[in-house]
């Protein structure tokens, strides 16, 4: 079986669901041209918990994670089932880190599924989240994506569902498609980072505008499961998109996949 690619989606508002913009354009660009996979391994941002876990049920509900949007968005169902046995699979080849397998808690949730039905909208894949531990630091995120990796060659996409920069405070909703530029600097220094040396990308913490840029690490997380992968493969992880919205958050993704070329995604 060919190896997987693996994603890094900046996924922005959880408006993204229902919208047609220039990003969520961007995302069903992506979907057309990925292999299809046994299963997606997701790492979202909005999964930030005390324990390494995946969701292990055969149907995983759709969880509607926010407040004050529209009423369809609460409405908006992804209905792709689940695979227990991948909750095996992970702890094994995750070892000796410890992976719990959530049989009745957790679902999908919207960092999962406003990229998801624009990578994936017949919903046919099986879906399968994997937590952030909370409690962990952040060097533990690139040990563990690099553990993964084998899964790579049997089936399993990772992809990863955060944003690089993501400032709620300092959100600019008269400002749709514009970064600050305090962000640009943070934003552009990660695509440096990823380019020359995946391995590195904690070097990322130490920039002038990390704290601005990344003021909790829940959407930074995800990155590192590419960065990781990435280190541990000797590949490369391009930026697949650049973008910003609302001043305070960046849009950009990454992709450790050789087929694609990124002026597709332009
Ligand atoms: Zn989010």
């Amino acid at each position: 079986m060919q190896t997987m690619p693996a994603l890094f989606l900046g996924h922005g508002s959880p408006t993204n669901a229902l919208e047609d913009n220039h990003y969520t354009q961007a995302w069903r660009r992506f979907g057309a041209a990925l292999p299809r996979p046994r299963v997606l391994l997701v790492v979202s941002a909005h999964w930030f918990i005390g324990a390494t876990a995946v969701t292990a049920m055969a149907r995983p509900r759709t969880i509607h994670d926010f407040y004050g949007f529209p009423p369809e968005l609460f409405a908006f169902d992804y209905p792709a089932p689940g695979l227990p046995e991948l909750a095996e699979e992970v702890a094994e080849v995750a070892k000796p880190h410890w992976v719990g397998a959530d049989r009745d808690q957790w679902g999908l949730d919207h960092g999962t599924w406003s990229v998801l039905t624009h990578l994936f909208p017949e919903a046919d894949v099986p879906v399968v989240q994997l937590s952030i531990n909370a409690s962990k630091p952040l060097d533990y995120h690139l040990d563990l994506a690099a553990k993964l990796d084998p899964l790579r060659r049997r089936g399993v996409m990772i992809v990863a569902s955060g944003n690089v920069v993501h400032n709620l405070r300092r959100v600019q909703w008269d400002r749709p498609d514009t970064g600050a530029d305090w962000a640009r600097r943070f934003d552009d220094a990660v695509a440096g980072q990823m380019a020359d040396s995946p391995a590195d990308i904690l070097k990322s913490v130490e920039h002038p505008d990390f704290a601005m840029a990344v003021p909790t690490p829940d959407h930074f997380i995800p990155l590192l499961y590419i960065a990781g992968l990435a280190a541990a493969s000797g590949a490369d992880a391009r930026a697949l998109l650049r973008g910003y919205s609302m001043g305070a958050l960046s849009m950009t993704c990454y992709g450790i996949w050789p087929d694609f070329q990124p002026q597709e995604a332009s």
